[in-house]
């Protein structure tokens, strides 16, 4: 599993939950989504971070 950098969040792609947590949550909290749908994303790349 990769991990996260500075500045950098894990991304859901379904729903754009964002979490700086070590790793993705298991499940999405907001749209359940496995972690496998969860990617890294830098901040500044998310609209209205
Ligand atoms: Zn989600």
């Amino acid at each position: 599993m990769e991990k996260l950098k500075k500045d950098e969040v894990w991304y859901c792609v379904p729903c754009g939950y964002t979490t700086k947590e070590e790793q993705p949550p298991m499940t999405c909290p907001i749209c359940y989504a496995s972690s496998d749908q969860f990617v890294i994303k830098h901040q500044d790349e998310i609209t209205g971070y």
